[in-house]
């Protein structure tokens, strides 16, 4: 911690982790400035309490680096190539994020990590792996991309054994010097590409979290991408890699064998060659994908050697998250659906996976994807489209080269109020037996605040429309 007493510290963002970061080198008696492009109400509210901790905020300026500046801790959402960092690396100043500072202020007797990173999954995964640590009586807490700043976390006075770490790409790229116990890539899809620059950018910084791993870097044998991320990383002498399948597993694998999930990496006794760990009806919701999410948790609670009991337990004591394939109603024989959560392609697709017959409420911020693998997947199982935000073209277009006889409806809005009539429009295309499944495959900030908004949205939606008539679910 003296590291940062007496520097001068740039904090970019006056975000969450921005706050948490800027009060945490206050605290060790560095001298911090925050600065936000932004120069609302809001930020000037929260800047005052900043201020009245001693520490400097600059508004309506994200340009310019103070005077002065001996590192920059940035906020995950700024983008590499920001005004700011090309000025810091001018002056020969690091840039790091929120994660990489937390990992350096850890004392010497800190809980190791378990880290998840990959573009779908991973709050789900690391929400999974704390709820299968508790149930091995470890004192552990989900942290990262997820609920209280990890910092916060970091600092803080409870006692932890292990921590569950939720990393996003943008915190991988600024945390260079972080060495997880074991870790997990879920999947790689592309995501945030206009953030990354390429997929090859995006890739590796979602490895970087395999970097000098102890015990397991954990891949999926089904999307070798991240079977080559492991290849391609510097590990600790003695780390394994290893493998979930939702097939049969291969040894160090964990995998799924006539309904149970089983492992045949970690087995207790020598003579046994796999080792059961739950059956797939404790993962909730039972969906392939989910079951993916559930055999990487197990592989990395195992990987710190809990055993098969508590992974079971710790799975059939989760429960998901809000806005995550979540059922809102039955009405009139439809199913109303909400994956709000579905920001990108690779999620929509997992969830159009799942149903037989729907209409599907799609579109918003795109952030740089296409859509014509999703559409062309998903076409023989579309009964309508109902396209809102702003870069629905994208999708119109997709649907009109891969599947020229659903019916679209565009709505030309992307004020809040979209939702309701995106809603009664999937209402009148669908019919008994058909789900409208609202998983737009895109961000949400076109329209809402975030996505649990645009759930929230939808939800009340489909409320209007049961009132006077239909069941609730
Ligand atoms: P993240 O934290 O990575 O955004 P979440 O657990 O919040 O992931 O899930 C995000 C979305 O991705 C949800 O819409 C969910 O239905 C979908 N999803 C969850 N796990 C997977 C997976 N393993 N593969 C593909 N899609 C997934």
């Amino acid at each position: 911690t003296a590291e940062f007493s007496g520097k001068r510290v740039t904090v970019a963002g006056l975000g969450v982790s921005g706050v948490s970061a800027a009060r945490a080198l206050a605290g060790l008696g560095a001298s911090v400035t925050v600065v936000d492009g932004g120069d609302s109400e809001a930020l000037r509210e929260r800047a005052a309490s900043l201020e009245t901790a001693g520490i400097t905020v600059r508004l309506g300026d994200a340009h310019t680096l103070p005077e002065g500046t001996g590192l920059v801790v940035t906020s995950p959402g700024w983008r590499p190539d920001s005004p700011l960092f090309a000025a810091a690396a001018e002056a020969g100043v690091d840039v790091v994020g929120d994660v990489e500072i937390a990992w350096r202020l850890r004392g010497p007797d800190a809980a190791p990590w378990l880290a998840v990173t990959g573009t779908n999954g991973k709050t789900t995964t690391v929400q999974m792996l704390a709820s299968i640590l508790k149930a091995a009586g470890l004192r552990t807490a989900a942290v990262g991309n997820i609920g209280t700043p990890i910092i916060d976390v970091v600092l803080g006075d409870e006692p932890h054994d292990v921590l569950a770490v939720e990393l996003s790409s943008y915190q991988l790229h600024w945390a260079p010097s972080l060495r997880a116990h074991s870790a997990a890539v879920l999947n790689l899809a592309p995501d945030h590409l206009d953030w990354h620059g390429s997929m090859r950018a995006y890739a590796a910084d979602k490895g970087r979290i395999y970097e000098g791993n102890t015990i397991a870097c954990v891949y999926n044998v089904e999307d070798p991408r991240t079977e080559r991320l492991v290849e391609q990383a510097d590990v600790e002498e003695g780390c394994r890699a290893i493998g979930f399948t939702l097939g049969a597993p291969g040894p160090s694998m964990l995998g799924v064998v006539e309904g149970l999930l089983v492992d045949r990496a970690f087995v207790e006794n020598r003579q046994q060659q796999a080792q059961e760990l739950a059956e797939v009806s404790d993962v909730h919701p039972p969906a392939p994908h989910n079951i993916a999410n559930a055999l990487a948790a197990a592989a990395l609670a195992r990987a710190f050697g809990v055993d098969a009991r508590a992974v079971r337990d710790g799975l059939r004591a989760f429960r998901p998250d809000a806005h995550r394939i979540a059922h809102v109603a039955d009405v009139d024989g439809v199913a109303y659906v909400d994956d709000s959560k579905a920001t990108n392609t690779h999620a929509a697709q997992a969830s159009l996976a799942a149903y037989e017959s729907i209409v599907w409420i799609a579109g918003g911020l795109a952030k740089g994807a296409t859509f014509d693998d999703l559409v062309a997947s998903a076409a023989k199982r579309l009964r309508g489209a109902v396209l809102i935000g702003a870069d629905r073209a994208l999708i119109r277009e997709a649907l009109a080269r891969h599947a020229p006889d659903v019916p679209v409806v565009d709505l030309d809005r992307t004020d809040t109020g979209a939702m309701a009539e995106a809603v009664r429009e999937a209402a009148r295309l669908a019919g008994p037996g058909d789900t409208v499944l609202m998983a737009p495959a895109c961000a949400s900030m076109d329209m809402f605040t975030n996505y649990n908004e645009r759930g929230e949205a939808f939800a009340e939606a489909v409320r209007a429309l049961t009132a006077g008539r239909g069941t609730d679910a």
